[in-house]
């Protein structure tokens, strides 16, 4: 059974616990950190002989083409992750379409290839912002992984479906969602796909949520990290307590519960796990 591992490609001030700190306008007077971590990230997906797809800022890709390109190099997938990391129900559709837009037209120069995929700023895309889809599959994406079921303070869509869905859309288009992995447990939907809950939770629980995904109900499960989470180095950022402790804790065994993941299952990029719905869409499109 595959897997997707994806990787959104941001710094570790970009982040939206910081957004209140931390200001767009600002955001060249920090120390960049994106390269080093990406490529430690690129040298062990490398050890592992595993392939990712990498949602990755417009801000990023404009401000860094050489990684973008190395990352193409490696035999990665490039998708996009918006331009500047804004919360897509923050935004008016209007200027949602411009920043999609802007932002695979950056990375698709950079790359010489076509991007296909999108997943917002910490999964903004929640019942009050759904006309994204619309407006994704509008602007050419194929699909869409922004999804999370679950509850949380800043994003979850706990009704929506935990797999792939062909999503019927506006004018008899369609986009394939892609929903971020949770385990079902005591009747909830568990979060077990990455980030915060890969560094927070044992390994134990992610790897017993993953064969419980891969082998009981047969399904692909969609892990998700950020380079920052394996750079324990990174300059500390003065935010609130909880957003320090979310963003902090356990940036140190990161690196080594991906390594120990990759041993135990396999992954690949969505446009491999997902091929054969990725086709349907385009046929359908
Ligand atoms: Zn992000």
């Amino acid at each position: 059974m595959l897997n997707a591992l994806t990787i959104d490609v941001e710094d570790y001030f970009m982040v939206s616990a910081f957004a209140d700190t931390v200001k767009f306008d600002d955001w060249s007077k920090y120390e960049s950190r994106v390269e080093a971590s990406t490529e430690l990230l690129l040298d062990r997906l490398d050890t592992h002989e595993t392939k990712a797809t990498f949602f990755t800022l417009g801000w990023i890709a404009e401000r860094y083409p050489g990684l973008v390109k190395k990352i193409a190099a490696r035999g990665h997938e490039l998708a996009s992750h918006g331009y500047s990391h804004r919360l897509v129900y923050d935004l008016t559709p209007q200027v949602f379409r411009e920043d999609t837009r802007k932002t695979k037209r950056i990375i698709e120069d950079v790359i010489g290839a076509e991007v296909v995929g999108y997943r917002a700023a910490s999964y903004s895309v929640t019942k009050r912002s759904l006309w994204a889809l619309d407006i994704l599959a509008e602007e050419g994406f194929i699909y869409d992984s922004s999804i999370f079921p679950i509850r949380h303070d800043r994003y979850g869509y706990i009704e929506f479906d935990r797999f792939s869905k062909i999503v019927e859309l506006k004018n008899s288009r369609q986009i394939l969602e892609l929903p971020l992995s949770t385990v079902r447990l005591f009747g909830r939907n568990l979060p077990v796909a990455g980030g915060g809950y890969l560094r927070l939770l044992p390994l134990k629980f992610i790897k017993w949520g993953l064969g419980n995904i891969n082998r009981k109900e047969k399904r692909s499960a969609i892990i998700y990290l950020h380079p920052w989470e394996v750079d324990p180095g990174q300059p500390r950022i003065n935010g609130s307590w909880l957003s320090c402790f979310r963003h902090n804790t356990n940036l140190k065994k990161t690196e080594q519960k991906l390594v120990e993941l990759m041993e135990n299952f396999k992954f690949a990029p969505m446009k491999i796990v997902y091929a054969d719905q990725i086709e349907e869409v385009k046929r359908g499109t």
